[in-house]
């Protein structure tokens, strides 16, 4: 059983056709179908409204460790324009970022101060791992170099390469935007890690 509006009457119109019980759903409703009756209407739910509000407005926390960084400075420049999804500001504080972007390799003295940037950042939060260094060490596998940056913050993301593309990282933030509309949860409460 599913609590999902199938029908006119779910979003609260209450009209003596649409309360009847025995009626079945009208011609409209049977022809559009929900999505493109939501989307005709205007008809939405406060959660899913809400959750466009939020991909539209993702600020991610200034946090470049190496050679992958230059890639994500890049894109918030003319040429990849990361401000049409409203999310050109790069904050210095991670008390009003709410997307970590882990761009380059994690050296184990970086561990603790980078658990520290996601902790002090505010629900909901997200994390892309850019790169092969931050996903999973990449080239550095070496007693230095953290072997993932999952052992320490959950991993909404992984982008691929060495270096991924500005437009890879774009593709990551894309795939992110439609997991919080299709209503995936944020990875720290789908996995867990280390604390
Ligand atoms: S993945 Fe490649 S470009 Fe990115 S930090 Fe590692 S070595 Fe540098």
């Amino acid at each position: 059983m599913t609590d999902e509006p199938t029908r006119l009457r779910d979003y609260g119109l209450q009209s003596e056709r649409l309360l009847w019980p025995t009626k079945g759903p009208s011609r409209f409703e049977e022809e559009l179908g929900l999505e493109e009756m939501e989307r005709a209407l205007g008809l939405t739910t406060l959660e899913k409204a809400v959750r466009w509000a939020q991909t539209k407005s993702m600020w991610p926390d200034t946090f470049g460790l190496a050679c992958c960084a230059i890639e994500m400075m890049s894109i918030v420049g003319s040429r990849y324009d990361l401000a049409r999804f409203g999310m050109e500001a790069f904050r210095s504080s991670p008390r009003q970022a709410d997307l970590l972007i882990v761009s380059g390799r994690v050296a184990n003295k970086m561990a603790e101060p980078l658990r520290q940037i996601y902790d002090q950042m505010l629900e909901p939060k997200w994390v892309i791992a850019m790169g092969a260094c931050a996903s999973s060490g990449g080239m550095f596998n070496n007693y230095t170099i953290l072997q993932g940056v999952d052992r320490i913050v959950p991993v909404d993301i992984y982008v691929p390469f060495c270096p991924p593309r500005p437009e890879a990282l774009m593709e990551g933030i894309i795939r992110l935007h439609e997991a919080h509309l299709a209503g995936v949860p944020p990875a720290y409460e789908r996995v867990g890690v280390a604390t």
